[in-house]
C-alpha cells in the first residue's frame, strides 16, 4: 500500500513504535501511517489472566457489557446491570508487567491524544500535539461531528498529576529494575550518533535478549512489520523468529519503543525533564464529544476515524475490535468500512499487537 495513507489509533507505547518506523523510513520503507491517534494508558492487561481472574470470581466475559477504570478501581459492569469493582492492586495479577516501566502516560508522541482523565463523563479529552491534528479537529468540529469546551483548570489539574504520577513512579521501578537486572533502554535516551553505533547490527537474537526476555516486549507487532525476511511471528505471548536473519540487519531492533530512544525522536528538554512535562510538548488541550456516535468516552476517537474516512484524508483506518468467538479478546483491524469502525468502539483493557502486519497485505 506504498501510495495509500492510513491512521492508526494505539496506545503510547504502540505510538512510538509508528514513530521510530516511519523516523527511520529510509532503512524500514517506513509506512503508510500519516496521522496517529493516542490513546491515555495507565496499564493495560493480559487477557488470558484477566479471563482467568474473573472466573475465579464467577465471572464469564461474555456476561461482561464494559469495563472502565474510574476513581482508582477497575470497574467490571455486567450485562445484567450488577457492578464488580476491584481494587488497582487487585489487578496486579493480570495487569502486564512491562507496564510497570512506561513512562509514557498521554501519547507524547502522538497528533492528537485522547482519553478519559481530565472530563466529566460522557466526554473526552482531547491534547492536540501538531499542526496536522489541529487542522484535524477543527475540520471535525465544523463539520459537526463533535462538540468540544474549555476543560476545566480543576480537571486539568487531576489529569497533569496522574500522567506525572505514572512518570515518577515507573523511572523509580526503572532506577530499581536497573540495580537488580539490565537497563531499560528505552529510558536511555542517546544522540542519533550513538543511536546508530548501538544499534549496528543489532538483530533479532539481540532484540530478544535486550527486550523480550527481560520482560520489557509491549507486543506492538513492530518487529513482525518490519521483518524484511518475514521470519518474525508474534504468538499470544511474544515475537519468535522462525529462520535465518539476513545479514548486518537490525530493522526490528531499531523500530522496537523497547530499544534505546534517539534525540532524534524526543526533544531535548523533555529528554533532561520527563516529569516537567507530564503530558509531553501540546498546542492545546480541550473537551469534546461527538455529535454521531457512541465511545468508551465522548466517542470522539471514532468520530475522528469516521470523519478521516469521510473526507478521504486516509484510505484506511487501524481500530481494535473483538474477536466473535471470544468476548473481549481484541483483534487488531485494518479497514475502511465504517461499520466496523463503529463496532470497534470502546476499551478493550488487554493487549493485543495492533494492524501493522494488516499494512503489508493490503
Ligand atoms: C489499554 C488501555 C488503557 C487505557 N487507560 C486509560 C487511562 O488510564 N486513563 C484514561 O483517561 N484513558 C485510558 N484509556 C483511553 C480510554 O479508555 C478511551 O479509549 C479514550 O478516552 C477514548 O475514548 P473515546 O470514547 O473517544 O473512544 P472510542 O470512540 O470508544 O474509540 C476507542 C478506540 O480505541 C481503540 N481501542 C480499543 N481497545 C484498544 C486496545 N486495547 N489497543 C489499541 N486500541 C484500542 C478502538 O479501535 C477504538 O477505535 C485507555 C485505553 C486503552 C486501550
Ligand atoms: S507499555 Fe503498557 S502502560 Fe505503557 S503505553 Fe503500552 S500498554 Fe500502556
Ligand atoms: S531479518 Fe532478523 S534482524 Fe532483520 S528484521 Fe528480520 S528478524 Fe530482525
Ligand atoms: S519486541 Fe517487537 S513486539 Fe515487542 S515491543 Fe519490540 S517491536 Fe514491539
Amino acid at each position: 500500500m506504498a501510495d495509500k495513507k492510513a491512521a492508526m489509533v494505539g496506545t503510547p507505547c504502540q505510538i512510538l513504535a509508528a514513530t521510530k518506523i516511519n523516523e527511520y523510513k529510509d532503512k524500514t520503507g517506513g509506512s503508510p501511517i500519516c496521522i496517529k491517534i493516542g490513546l491515555f494508558c495507565m496499564e493495560n492487561f493480559s487477557y488470558h489472566y484477566l479471563k482467568e481472574f474473573l472466573e475465579n470470581d464467577g465471572i464469564k466475559l461474555k456476561d461482561v457489557k464494559e469495563f472502565r477504570i474510574e476513581n482508582n478501581r477497575f470497574k467490571v459492569f455486567l450485562n445484567s446491570g450488577d457492578l464488580k469493582d476491584y481494587s488497582i492492586p487487585q489487578t496486579e495479577s493480570f495487569k502486564r508487567k512491562n507496564c510497570d516501566v512506561c513512562i509514557d502516560f498521554a501519547s507524547d508522541f502522538s497528533d492528537i491524544s485522547v482519553g478519559s482523565v481530565g472530563s466529566k463523563k460522557g466526554y473526552s479529552t482531547l491534547i492536540v500535539r501538531s499542526e496536522k491534528g489541529e487542522k484535524i479537529i477543527e475540520g471535525l468540529e465544523k463539520a459537526g461531528y463533535i462538540e468540544t469546551t474549555e476543560v476545566d483548570e480543576k480537571l486539568l489539574n487531576l489529569l497533569e498529576k496522574i500522567a506525572g504520577g505514572k512518570k515518577s513512579k515507573n523511572l523509580k521501578n526503572i532506577e530499581f529494575k536497573e540495580k537488580i537486572a539490565r537497563q531499560v533502554l528505552y529510558n536511555r535516551i542517546i544522540s542519533e550518533k550513538e543511536f546508530e553505533e548501538d544499534t549496528d547490527g543489532a538483530d533479532f537474537d539481540l532484540l530478544e535478549s535486550d527486550v523480550i526476555k527481560v520482560g520489557n516486549c509491549v507486543l506492538c507487532g513492530a518487529c513482525e512489520y518490519v521483518c524484511p525476511e518475514n521470519i518474525v511471528e508474534i504468538n499470544s505471548r511474544k515475537p519468535v523468529k522462525k529462520g535465518k536473519c539476513r545479514e548486518n540487519c537490525n530493522l526490528c531492533y531499531i523500530s522496537c519503543p523497547r530499544t534505546f530512544t534517539s534525540s532524534k525522536i524526543i526533544s531535548n528538554d523533555l529528554k533532561a525533564k520527563p516529569e516537567s512535562y507530564p503530558l509531553g510538548k501540546y498546542i492545546k488541550i480541550l473537551n469534546a464529544k461527538s455529535t454521531k456516535n457512541k465511545g468508551q468516552d465522548g466517542g470522539v476517537v471514532t468520530a475522528i476515524l469516521l470523519y478521516l474516512l469521510d473526507e478521504k484524508l486516509v484510505d484506511d483506518v487501524f481500530v481494535v475490535g473483538e474477536d466473535p468467538n471470544n468476548p473481549w479478546k481484541p483483534i487488531p483491524k485494518l479497514t475502511s468500512d465504517k461499520n466496523e469502525v463503529l463496532a470497534a468502539a470502546g476499551t478493550k483493557y488487554s493487549t493485543v499487537p495492533i494492524a501493522f502486519k494488516a499494512l503489508k497485505t493490503k
